[in-house]
């Protein structure tokens, strides 16, 4: 038939052929709104109106050990950034004689900007790190944590 062959020479036709058949014979819940799609015509969901696509999943929660090193770069970043607006609110405006060393400051900036540049290298890297074995994965969350609460730590045993 011209028209099968049409639409098998077409990638994306042939996806939404597939989706259909899929569908029509499941309970197949919207990802986004949860809505039924069973027996559905079409690649848009009828209640949110999101296009659907047929995708290859896998039962390993692949992201966990990126997610796990991205909260320790955060941790790193936010407790910096936060203590620095604060110190240098301080300095400014609060209490007289509040001066803090430049030791501690360096520490702080030091720290916000290895957890930003950490963050930024961290987010690039996600597909990479999804190719490595497990064991490895968690390798690389560790030294992001580590990364991470490094100058922090420093700061919090120089203040006093
Ligand atoms: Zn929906």
């Amino acid at each position: 038939m011209p028209t099968d062959l049409a639409e098998h020479a077409d990638p994306a036709a042939d996806n939404d052929a597939m989706l259909t058949r899929f569908i029509a014979s499941r309970d197949t819940p919207c990802p986004v709104c949860g809505y039924n799609l069973r027996s559905l015509l079409g690649n848009r969901c009828p209640e949110c109106g999101r296009r659907l696509v047929l995708a290859v999943g896998t039962t390993e929660p692949r992201l966990a050990a990126f997610i796990a090193g991205l909260v320790g770069l955060s941790s790193g970043l936010g407790f910096s950034a936060l203590l620095l607006i604060y110190v240098l609110f301080e300095a400014m405006f609060g209490r007289r004689g509040f001066s803090p060393s430049l030791l501690e400051i360096t520490l702080l900036l030091v720290g916000a900007a290895v957890g930003a540049g950490g963050v930024a290298i961290w987010v690039r890297m996600r597909k990479r790190l999804g190719r490595v074995r497990e064991a490895a994965k968690w390798g690389w969350a560790g030294a992001a944590w580590l990364i991470g609460i490094t100058f922090p730590v420093l700061f919090l045993l120089t203040v006093r």
